[in-house]
């Protein structure tokens, strides 16, 4: 008698009408026609079941705090930091908490089961790291929390961003941040990628670094964090966030770059709402789009994550906690659409993200967590076209979550009563 069986499921890889078994927590079995009951029996009724939306790079610190202390005018990123200054010192532990647990119960809805947020160092309160590292013991049973200790106004640049960084590691942050690029200087952002590499490797920890979130060509802060990742023997364990100057350097350089990075096994995260919305801010026309060169990190084996950054911040002012969405606008931006890039880009936001923040257990593979999302929708790249709605979200084996199918009754004379979006997937004979 299994725990849990969920039939007839479409699975990400294309196989269709495939049965997954869970025992204690543990997926046991993914085999068509699976023989024996179940406490719980769900119908997946041919559509798609996928491990969870995993967000490799957030601010759950910032999050929903959109208004406070008034909107980001300009919408750019450095008014996004100017205005994220002001509201900081007027944090308090109870409204972190309160904002991140909401934040969290809509990542469920969404069936956003782990996350790795960046958390402000840079007040040497630490309210941000205090509160944040109460919220991941609070969720742990739903959702994974990762804390990454992010000197926002710059390692060196922050009157005691040194300091206070290494408190919050004492304290119990999991991973090395930094943000070489909002150093005073490029000679004091290569310093403190050097610095924080050198951290990372006496801690045992990971790194993972907002690192040329610029427009500027010749921010190349993302070399040295290759270079001091194959130092420091960090191989790996290193994620290079936003990258997007590479977008607009020059194509020699990169030639040289990309298999430097390659080398390191760094993880290169995008994040393309926020970066189609803060990037080319200073260019007229034509303006450049501003996100990292992911068809080419691909190509060249490198591990791509899409994050979601913000939702509802000063940087952002959109955003649902749905990582479909961020897909959808990856998908345009870097113009990934034929079915085997949408495909690509579906398992970015699974397992790719999955493997930036190192989780283990993650997939459909007997002896993985039982944790599943039943979407509203045939398979990946529809899921993609819909934002499908998520039917059912599983963690460790139990229904955390469910969302009526989404169904429109119509009142039109000569046609169909009901409208079902999910049902307008292409009968394609034809994929190439
Ligand atoms: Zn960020």
């Amino acid at each position: 008698m299994f725990g849990l069986v969920v039939r007839n499921a479409n699975l990400p890889d294309g196989r269709e009408g495939v049965d997954i078994a869970v025992q204690d927590g543990r997926i046991v079995a993914v085999e068509p026609a699976i023989a024996g009951a179940a406490q719980t029996e769900i119908d997946a009724t041919g559509r798609l079941v996928t491990p969870p939306f995993v967000d490799p790079h957030f601010h759950m610190d910032a999050t929903l705090s959109l208004g406070l202390p008034r909107m980001n005018t300009s919408g750019t990123l450095l008014e996004g930091i100017e205005l994220w200054g002001e509201l900081r010192p007027t944090l308090t532990k109870d409204a972190l908490i309160e904002r991140a647990l909401r934040y969290c119960d809509l990542a469920v809805s969404q069936g956003l089961l782990a996350i790795r947020s960046h958390i402000d160092t840079s007040d040497p309160r630490l309210v941000t790291a205090e509160a944040l590292l109460e919220v991941r013991d609070m969720v742990a049973p739903y959702l994974t929390l990762q804390l990454v200790a992010f000197p926002q106004d710059g390692y060196y640049r922050a009157p005691e961003g040194v300091a206070s960084l290494a408190r919050a590691l004492d304290m119990g942050l999991d991973v090395v941040g930094g943000i070489p690029h909002f150093e005073r200087t490029m000679a004091d952002g290569t310093a403190s990628v050097e610095a924080l590499c050198r951290i990372a490797a006496d801690r045992g920890l990971p790194v993972d670094m907002h690192c040329d979130e610029t427009d500027d060509p010749l921010s190349r802060h993302v070399e040295t964090l290759a270079a001091q990742t194959i130092r420091f023997g960090l191989e790996g364990r290193v994620v290079g966030s936003h990258l997007t100057s590479m977008h607009s350097m020059d194509n020699y350089y990169v030639s040289k770059l990309i298999p430097l990075m390659a080398e390191a096994r760094l993880h290169a995260v995008a994040n393309p709402l926020i970066n189609i919305m803060l990037q080319g801010r200073h260019d007229t026309y034509p303006r450049r789009r501003g996100m990292t060169r992911v068809p080419e990190l691909l190509a060249a084996g490198i591990n791509v994550g899409f994050g979601h950054d913000c939702v509802m911040d000063p940087w952002y002012s959109m955003g649902s906690g749905d990582m479909l969405e961020v897909g959808h606008m990856a998908i345009h931006v870097a113009q990934m659409a034929s079915v085997a890039d949408k495909q690509k880009v579906f398992e970015i936001l699974t397992y790719g993200n999955a493997r930036a923040m190192g989780l283990d257990a993650y997939g459909l593979e007997a002896g993985c967590h039982a944790d599943l999302v039943i979407l509203q929708a045939r398979d990946a790249v529809e899921a993609l076209r819909l934002k499908a709605n998520r039917l059912t979200v599983i963690r460790r084996g139990k229904i955390i979550a469910e969302t009526p199918a989404r169904l429109t009754t119509l009142s039109l004379p000569g046609r169909p009563g009901q409208v079902d979006a999910a049902a307008y997937a292409p009968q394609i004979v034809n994929w190439q």
